[in-house]
């Protein structure tokens, strides 16, 4: 059978809390059947909205949610058969970790040697079999959200949300949690939609990523897509780090085009957005792609300035004065220890003007 491909789907809908403010705007998002996808923006964005109108504890003021086909608006939360994991939806604390997972179980009227194996396969999926009698106060953080991805997936849901779950652990454990929810993802095949302000975790566990800025998706891409090709400036400067030059558009032709920037010199660039001469611009180029003393022809090559030296164990960073931007980062690994680089000296900066892409002015 071939999946659906608009197993969710977010039909031109819009919501205000207020009738005056659109929180989000006029949001299209089609998520297909096995996917995970992660919401990933700035707080305030409208991510966690978007989540609640899925799971039914918010209407959308305009348009339509489907899931399955099927328009959910009339659907309450408990009859959408959608597994939950949000920060502030705890375990319940006076129950055991049996009873916790057993309940979402009671509600659907699961016979209870049929709930005991789904309970018994919840837990080995999170590894805490064996934590059946504990109560949620004699279990570690990572333990209790463990738990809580366990109970979220004991009722075999077709869709599962999360908003930040990992949001109160500690970075190890967190990025071991990351792992261990995306290999659950893989072996079971359930959709996810994720909620997360963390770059590192959007790229590490998602197929695909919806940037939200302002109530409404910026990009919608796979991991690499968005970091290689960001589509705005928003995208550019939120994912990874940027380098950007300010300027016009002087010159313009298939898949070049050239860019005078406001310390007077010229660039090219790949007119991503930008469509004629005179259009403002701000150029984007990631650290990795600056290559020093380029040994390639590359059709960008020009003179800076070390500023500052940054050693950083597997690499070091170089802070630039290059083409007015004396803030221009570059990344130098260190197995090339042969170049002398030290701060107060000028190199030369080469890079590829495809590498370098014309968006939308800042
Ligand atoms: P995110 O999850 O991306 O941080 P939210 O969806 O929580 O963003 O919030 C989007 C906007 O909606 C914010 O301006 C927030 O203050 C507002 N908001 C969220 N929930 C409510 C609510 N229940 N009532 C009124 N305003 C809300
Ligand atoms: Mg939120």
């Amino acid at each position: 059978m071939s999946k659906n491909k608009q197993f969710v789907r977010f039909d031109n809908v819009d919501k205000s809390y207020d009738g005056k403010i659109l929180v989000v705007k006029g949001l299209n998002l089609d998520i297909e059947e096995g996917e995970f996808v992660t919401m990933l923006g700035p707080s305030g964005s409208g991510k966690t909205t978007c989540l609640m109108m899925l799971a039914g504890f918010e209407t959308p003021t305009h348009g339509e949610i489907y899931l399955d086909n099927n328009v959910i608006s009339n659907i309450p939360p408990h009859k959408r058969g959608i597994g939950m994991v949000f920060q502030n939806y705890a375990l319940f604390p006076h129950m055991t970790v049996y009873e916790n997972l057993a309940f979402p179980l009671r509600v659907r009227k699961i016979p209870k040697d049929e709930a005991d194996k789904k309970i018994d396969k919840a837990l080995s999926m999170v590894s805490l079999q064996g934590f059946e009698a504990r109560m949620p106060m004699q279990l570690s953080g990572g333990q209790q959200q463990r738990v809580a991805v366990a109970r979220s997936l004991v009722f075999d849901p077709k869709l599962v949300l999360m908003d930040e779950p990992l949001g109160a652990l500690d970075k190890n454990l967190r990025e071991s949690m990351q792992y261990e929810i995306k290999h659950i993802h893989e072996s079971i095949g359930v959709t996810v939609v994720y909620v997360t302000h963390d770059q590192s975790e959007a790229l590490t566990m998602s197929n695909r990523i919806a940037v939200f800025n302002d109530g409404k998706v910026q990009q919608l891409s796979s991991p690499d897509k968005l970091y290689e090709e960001p589509v705005n400036s928003f995208v550019a400067e939120f994912i990874g780090e940027n380098n950007t030059f300010g300027g016009v558009v002087s010159d313009i032709s298939g898949d070049t085009c050239k860019v005078k920037l406001d310390s007077g010199n010229e660039i090219l660039a790949n007119p991503v957005s930008v469509k004629s001469k005179g259009d403002k611009t701000t150029v984007s180029l990631r650290p990795e792609r600056a290559i020093i003393n380029p040994s390639d022809k590359m059709d960008n090559n020009h003179k800076g300035k070390i500023e500052e030296v940054i050693y950083h164990g597997d690499h070091t960073r170089l802070r630039v004065n290059l083409l007015g931007n004396n803030s221009f980062i570059l990344k130098v690994p260190n197995s090339s220890s042969n170049l002398d680089i030290k701060s107060g000296k000028d190199i030369n900066i080469g890079w590829n003007s495809k590498d370098s892409r014309a968006l939308d002015p800042k």
